[in-house]
């Protein structure tokens, strides 16, 4: 709800077009083809009613496809009340631009359904999610080869556990349902690191983005993650991994995290696993110990703090808050969380923004891993666990007898030998395929940033990557 008297900005949809528009104004695109690729080919909109408690309720879901150059389309599904056709849409047409850049095989979709999931139970839920996927199967809008829908913002585990085996017993000969949507349970066709997917793709995005000490300047910074100063919006799925590895394993400091009923600050440093736990038992942040709590939550992005990761709703920084901001580095974990007029400040300002098609893409290129591991049957790693480790073995046990002829000179320390004899699980093969795509993808929008004159940010960067690969792909189509 905007406050009244707040500036007006274009609409999530709008906002993602400027951006776009800003984008292909520098490219040279066959008259026609950038129309082709702003526009949202098809959104469904479906009302089902269940009856629940006595009563028939009526939910209203969507379920919009963006861009088809590529099949399967793809995209989560979220459960949130503020679900509408131009966020829906908004957020298609970032599927499309995201699996572009990270080279996911997938046109981009996106779904939703007005619905908080807090009001229901446990029953009641599945009962709406199988009638909204009945709803979308029976159009194809669930479909392995050509709609795969994945957790968002109100949806996990649980949800699309429920999605898959909806599908399976409407299409039971289909040798290929499992992989009619991802981010499923492990026990349930699900990969070893989904959950964790976007977090860590957030963790490796930053990581790859200090490996460069010029970029580093741009944002007004030096030297390494370690002690640098973190504020978070949102300890949600996304919020709370990237938080959570970027304290423990590269030494930054959490000094802020804002959630729904406010916001808590420690410029010492929060303990993001103690926060995450004080949420899942009070509810919320209020009255945590150990740090000093606003009870505006949104106020905390505004503290003073090297890097801001928005891992929330979009359009959290607009007009009416931009100028107060004080990071010089923003991370967008979240779809939008910058509009496009607060985006135009904030360059004018010089803070770089890692944009969000880059920066959450993490979520959707291990639902990748887990698409092909579905349709190939087999869990990553399995044939070559074992002959790894024998092989490794090999080199352990010629050097140990090296050693023992020149008289235990040195030694392998067990710990070494340990490390190099374990071969990859599906874990490790997930993270390393991740860390790969987030460096890749990384590389190909800084070659343009800094390599062309008329490009001065990574957002438009990152468009131009995305947009003349989908110039290729229709291209290659004959369009
Ligand atoms: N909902 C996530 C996103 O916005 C994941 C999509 C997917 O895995 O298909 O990127």
């Amino acid at each position: 709800m905007q406050n009244p008297g707040a500036i007006k900005e274009p609409s999530f949809r709008e906002s993602v077009d400027l951006m776009f528009n800003r984008a292909v104004a520098l490219m040279d695109l066959p008259p026609g083809l950038e129309e082709k690729i702003r526009v949202c080919n098809a959104t469904y909109t479906v009302r089902f009613g269940v009856r629940l408690r006595g009563q028939i309720h009526t939910f209203t879901g969507y379920r919009s496809v963006h861009s088809e150059h590529m099949e399967p389309v793809k995209g989560g599904i979220r459960y949130a009340l503020s679900v509408n056709q131009n966020e829906v849409e908004a957020l298609a047409a970032l599927m499309t631009y995201k699996c572009a850049l990270v080279e996911a095989p997938f046109g981009g979709s996106k779904g939703g359904l007005c619905i908080d999931p807090r009001d229901w139970n446990d029953d009641e839920l599945e009962r709406i999610t199988r009638r909204f996927a009945f709803e979308l199967i029976k159009r194809d809008l669930i479909n392995p080869s050509q709609n795969v829908p994945a957790p968002d913002m109100g949806t996990g585990e649980r949800e699309m556990a429920w999605i898959a085996d909806q599908y399976h017993r409407m299409n039971t000969t289909d040798i290929n349902s499992q992989a009619c949507v991802t981010g499923k349970p492990l026990h349930a066709g699900g990969i070893a690191g989904r959950v964790e997917a976007t977090g860590r793709g957030v963790q490796y995005a930053l990581r790859e983005f200090f490996r460069y000490p010029e970029d580093v300047a741009a944002a007004q910074l030096s030297g390494t993650l370690d002690g640098k100063r973190i504020v978070v919006q949102g300890l949600g799925n996304v919020g709370y991994h990237a938080a959570k590895f970027l304290q423990e394993e590269d030494g930054a400091l959490i000094v802020g995290i804002a959630e729904r009923d406010g916001g808590l600050f420690n410029a010492a440093g929060l303990n993001v696993e103690s926060v995450h736990g004080w949420i899942a038992k009070h509810g919320g942040v209020t009255g945590y110990p150990d740090a000093t709590f606003v009870a505006d939550g949104a106020s905390v992005l505004e503290e003073e703090c090297d890097i801001l990761i928005p891992a929330a709703l979009e359009g959290t920084i607009n007009l009416n808050n931009v100028t107060r901001i004080q990071a010089t580095l923003i991370i967008e974990a979240a779809n939008g969380p910058v509009t496009a007029g607060a985006d135009e400040y904030l360059r004018n300002k010089g803070v770089v923004i890692i944009p969000d098609m880059y920066a959450n893409a993490g979520g959707v290129t291990v639902s990748y891993f887990e698409w092909v591991k579905n349709l190939s049957h087999i869990r990553f790693g399995r044939m070559q666990r074992r002959q790894e480790e024998s092989r490794h073995q090999l080199v352990v046990d010629e050097l140990e007898r090296l050693n023992r002829n020149i008289g235990d000179a040195w030694s392998i320390s067990p710990d070494f030998k340990a490390k190099y004899l374990r071969g990859a699980d599906e874990l490790e093969l997930v993270r390393s395929g991740l860390d790969d795509t987030m460096r890749a993808a990384y590389q190909s929008m800084r070659e343009i940033w800094h390599g062309r004159d008329d490009v001065t940010d990574l957002r438009v960067a990152a468009y131009l990557v995305a947009i003349s690969r989908i110039e290729q792909s229709y291209r290659a189509k004959g369009l």
